[in-house]
């Protein structure tokens, strides 16, 4: 692997058998498949300064290990996904936890037995759990807006008090809407919990954080001989979409092309800009050992800001006398100054916006798009890496 920050001087795409936008999951699974199943010879393209896209994490002016871009715990239930991921890292066992801070009360999120009695106090809390395990059975997984359709006294006396104090101020700070308004599968990410476990994702098989962090697993996925990286390098700047054809450095190029960038970005917003959410990360180092008891605490019902993460906390990571927070404040994206789009907004006149763009690079057949951006999709890690396999997979095929 070679990775340089720029082009070098008379770069010939031709000397490249695939050419790929962006050094994120999407980008890097399929620059390392490609180069191993195929032999290709890959150059990865990257505006950043750094690779890993959002997943990317470095040591601050304190020596904690922190996430710029938000903090990412890798969960999956897909066994491919976590085989191929760890070719290129061990992990930690960490189990994320998550509580919302409730007019100063910390209770577990997802919604769950112990919530529901710091909530209603022990005797009304195990009624009312009882009733959920009667009405849902056990260890089961309950969207808000699900429980909110019950025609039950005691289940809408949990309804309201769970929308009202977990799901509705955090979400309007979220996403500027109520949960109401926005695709329930959004709040369905984190359901009530009828049970005791009390990790965020208590049903994934497979939980934790990269051993060496983030950034390191990347470095060793990259490292290949086939692979070179450019950094600091906007792919639009060289780079041209037909409807039939790619154009790099002026010349129609015939090798493969996979593109994990947003795709009005491409076309300079020429049909409109895709709607996203984006979020200011403010960072705080401090001078103690730990601020809060587990890796996030949401605030779903009071501040500005949605949700406070300790990295120590996630990482595990021994740092006596100093400690590194960060606070979320989610606010809309304004396309095309160099804002980052971190949340795509998923409701129907922004899919069909989506499709416009997609149709019309439909009939470029080199031409690929994977990834968060690139499918407009609320994806997690997990679902980037499988829709990566999944591509590099047609294109191995296609070559072989
Ligand atoms: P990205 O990581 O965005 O990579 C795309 C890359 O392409 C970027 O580096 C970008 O700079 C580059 N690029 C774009 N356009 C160009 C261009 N024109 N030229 C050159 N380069 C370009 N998932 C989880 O599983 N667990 C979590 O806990 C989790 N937490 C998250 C928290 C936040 C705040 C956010 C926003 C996301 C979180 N995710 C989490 C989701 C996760 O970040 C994404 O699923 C994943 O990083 C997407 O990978 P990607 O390769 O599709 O996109
Ligand atoms: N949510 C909420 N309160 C919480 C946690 C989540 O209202 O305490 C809602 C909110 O709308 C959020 C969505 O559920 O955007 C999904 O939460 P998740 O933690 O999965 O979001 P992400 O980690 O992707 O930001």
């Amino acid at each position: 692997m070679s990775i340089e920050s720029g082009l070098p001087a008379g770069f010939n795409p031709d000397s490249f058998d695939v050419i790929i936008v962006g050094a994120g999951y999407a980008g890097t699974v399929c620059a390392r498949r490609l180069a191993e199943a195929c032999g290709m010879k890959v150059a990865v393209l990257e505006r950043r300064d750094h690779i890993a896209g959002n997943a990317y994490d470095y040591e601050d002016e304190a020596g904690v290990l922190v996430h710029k871009y938000g903090p990412h715990i890798y969960h999956t239930t897909n066994d491919r996904v976590n085989q191929y991921l760890s070719r290129f890292t061990e992990w930690t066992n960490y189990q994320h936890k998550v509580l919302a801070n409730i007019h100063g009360t910390l209770m577990p999120v997802p919604f769950n037995h112990t919530s529901l009695k710091l909530a209603f106090g022990e005797e009304r809390g195990e009624a009312l759990y009882q009733k959920l395990v009667a009405t849902f059975g056990e260890n089961k997984k309950v969207p808000i807006m699900e429980l909110r359709e019950k025609n039950d006294p005691d289940l809408a006396e949990v309804a309201d008090f769970v929308y009202e104090n977990v799901f509705l101020h955090y979400t309007m700070k979220q996403w500027g809407k109520t949960p109401d308004q926005i695709d329930p599968a959004v709040t369905g990410r984190v359901p009530v919990f009828v049970g005791d476990d009390d990790r965020y994702f208590p049903t994934a098989k497979y939980q934790g954080m990269p051993a060496e962090g983030y950034t390191k697993m990347f470095e060793n996925m990259l490292n290949h001989d086939l692979i070179s990286v450019y950094l600091n390098v906007d792919a639009r700047d060289i780079m041209r979409v037909s409807t039939s054809q790619v154009f790099i450095c002026d010349k129609p190029y015939q090798g493969e092309v996979i593109y994990s960038g947003a795709l009005d970005e491409l076309f300079g917003f020429d049909l409109g800009a895709l709607p996203y959410r984006t979020v200011d990360m403010v960072f705080e180092t401090l001078d103690e050992d730990q601020f809060q008891p587990v890796g996030t605490v949401n605030y779903t019902v009071s501040e500005n800001f949605t949700r406070i993460t300790e990295f120590k906390n996630m990482t595990g990571q021994k740092v006596p006398g100093k400690t590194t927070i960060m606070r979320e404040y989610s606010r809309t994206y304004l396309p095309g100054v160099g804002e980052t789009p971190y949340y795509v907004i998923n409701e129907p006149e922004n899919i069909e916006l989506y499709k416009s763009y997609r149709e019309r690079v439909a009939g470029v057949l080199n031409f690929h798009c994977v990834g968060r951006l690139a499918e407009y999709r609320y994806y997690d890690m997990d679902g980037v890496v499988a829709s990566a396999l999944d591509l590099s997979d047609d294109i191995i095929a296609a070559h072989n």
